[in-house]
């Protein structure tokens, strides 16, 4: 590269990126490899990685290189790859820097007390265990968004760390619609007969599950070339660095849809990271756009493909062959109806396509009252538990299936349960664009053939990395901003069909 200012960050933000993909490593070992009495040394070394990248991030060499790069750049375009990566650059520096060190480490000690606390109090369904302890996390936050201050709403600054530049007036105003809609439509599916899943209820013998399931990743264009799936407790992709990016997965005996569904989401996530640009490598460009837009491409995947007619023309005779005793007799539009049955859960991971957007609303609500101080932490259960009953119909038998279900409050992670809901709304958006200009993506795809689909999302999200923030990239692409009208359509047409609505 001819500009050497920007050469010579890019070498520094090279080690950075080094030191974060050895942290990715380490991550990925303790959740597949490591032995239970490693996990005392592993968090030290996790500590020791991460206090080495903050220094990286905050030291006045970073500042000076940044200066010079700014200079250099001034006059270029803002999209070209030097100046996005110096503006995504002093972005996240600028976020590092405001942030007080003490303030750091307290948050890392009391989420590691307050994720030890929930485990234990989810054992035992007992909240006011945990509760001291969020308290503690929810307070911790609040001085986080301080640090930004001054701000719009006190959620900002916690919302902008997953998606940059979003503000939660614009997810309030998103989700409003989106909520009242999808209540309406779940209480006209609940009127309907039910769909028939028995034939879900066997055992499909593991590996032919696993078997099955890489043949699909492999289709979709997952390589063991540049990764590898393995098993762990919750299914994740992690990137250890170009060229390697891994998923893994769960097989359940007795339900066939933890594995299939569960490999095309996760291989979602590993297409993004495969698809970005080598150019961008070992900067911060080297990432998804936002957590929504990553949702976005896994639940393309295991939704609008894996859940769709079109998908199963193809696989459907290539499942029954694999399943012959189990499947044989269930005809593909069973199967279909089966596959996308509508029954509002309890728990938010396990829930379906209809109904899954509104646990991720009754989360932010109860987010941002909590934020707000409005909603004190010992009324955290009951207002679950009046939210379930009013969005979903049902009332949760204890907090272990209600309040205390996610790990991400213990983590102190506020603010990223939006992107799993904005994510389906772009999977959408992106999904009707792409039709637009392939017209036969549909028959494409009941020919087994992913490739234009993926050469669609490489071409116009992936290429992209993290150069643009997630607004301005759905803009880019669909010409509007997310949006929750293509998402209820979609919905509408796909549920009215299969429940008669
Ligand atoms: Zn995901």
């Amino acid at each position: 590269m001819k500009n050497s200012k920007i050469q010579n960050l890019r070498v520094y933000l090279g080690e950075i990126s080094d030191l974060l993909h050895v942290q990715a490593l380490l991550g990925w070992d303790q959740q597949v490899c490591m032995p239970p009495s490693g996990s005392e040394a592993r968090g030290h070394q996790f500590a020791t990685l991460a206090g080495i990248e903050h220094q990286r991030w905050t030291s006045p060499k970073l500042e000076k290189l940044l200066n010079a790069a700014e200079q250099e750049t001034a006059g270029l375009d803002p999209e070209s790859d030097e100046a996005s990566l110096v503006r995504v650059t002093r972005r996240l520096q600028r976020k590092r820097t405001q942030v007080n060190p003490a303030w750091v480490s307290e948050f890392a000690r009391v989420t590691a007390m307050a994720q030890d606390a929930w485990v234990e109090a989810r054992a035992a369904s007992n909240f006011a265990h945990f509760e001291p302890h969020l308290a503690g996390v929810i307070e911790l936050r609040r001085d986080y968004a301080e640090f930004f201050a001054p701000f719009q709403h006190v959620y900002d600054p916690l919302l902008d760390d997953f998606e940059p530049g979003m503000k939660t007036s614009e997810v309030q105003s998103i989700f409003k619609t989106l909520r009242a809609e999808q209540v309406k439509l779940i209480k006209a599916i609940a009127a309907k007969p039910q769909v028939d899943e028995r034939f879900l209820q066997q055992r499909f013998p593991i590996a032919r599950q696993d078997k099955f399931g890489r043949q699909v990743v492999r289709r979709m264009g997952y390589d063991l070339k540049n990764g590898r799936i393995d098993i762990s407790a919750h299914p994740f992709t992690t990137t250890i660095g170009r060229g390697d990016v891994r998923f893994t997965t769960q097989v359940n005996i007795s339900d066939l849809s933890t594995c299939l569904f569960g490999n095309m989401h996760e291989a979602g996530h590993a297409l993004y990271d495969l698809g970005i640009p080598s150019s961008l490598a070992r900067t911060p460009l080297a990432e998804g756009a936002s957590m929504a837009f990553h949702e976005s491409q896994s639940r393309l995947w295991e939704n609008l493909v894996g859940r769709s007619l079109p998908f199963w023309k193809f696989q459907y005779p290539r499942l029954q062959k694999a399943f012959p005793m189990q499947l044989g007799g269930v005809s593909l539009d069973a199967f279909y109806r089966g596959i996308n049955l509508v029954e509002p859960s309890l728990i938010r991971v396990a829930s379906d396509e209809a109904t899954y957007n509104l646990h991720i609303m009754l989360r932010l609500e109860l987010e941002i009252a909590l934020m707000e101080g409005k909603l004190k932490v010992n009324e955290l259960p009951e207002a679950w538990n009046a939210r379930m009953q009013d969005y979903l119909g049902i009332t949760p038998p204890d907090d272990a299936r209600g309040v205390l279900q996610d790990i991400h409050w213990s983590a102190g992670s506020f603010g990223y349960f939006p992107t799993y809901a904005l994510g389906n709304l772009v999977s959408v958006q992106l999904w009707e664009a792409m039709r637009k200009s392939i017209a036969d993506i549909e028959e494409q795809i009941a020919q087994g053939e992913y490739a234009g689909l993926l050469g669609w999302m490489r071409e116009n999200v992936h290429r992209h990395g993290a150069k643009y923030e997630p607004q301005r990239l759905v803009r880019r692409i669909t010409g509007r901003p997310i949006d929750p009208a293509p998402y209820l359509n979609y919905l509408k047409t796909k549920y009215g069909a299969i429940y008669n609505l």
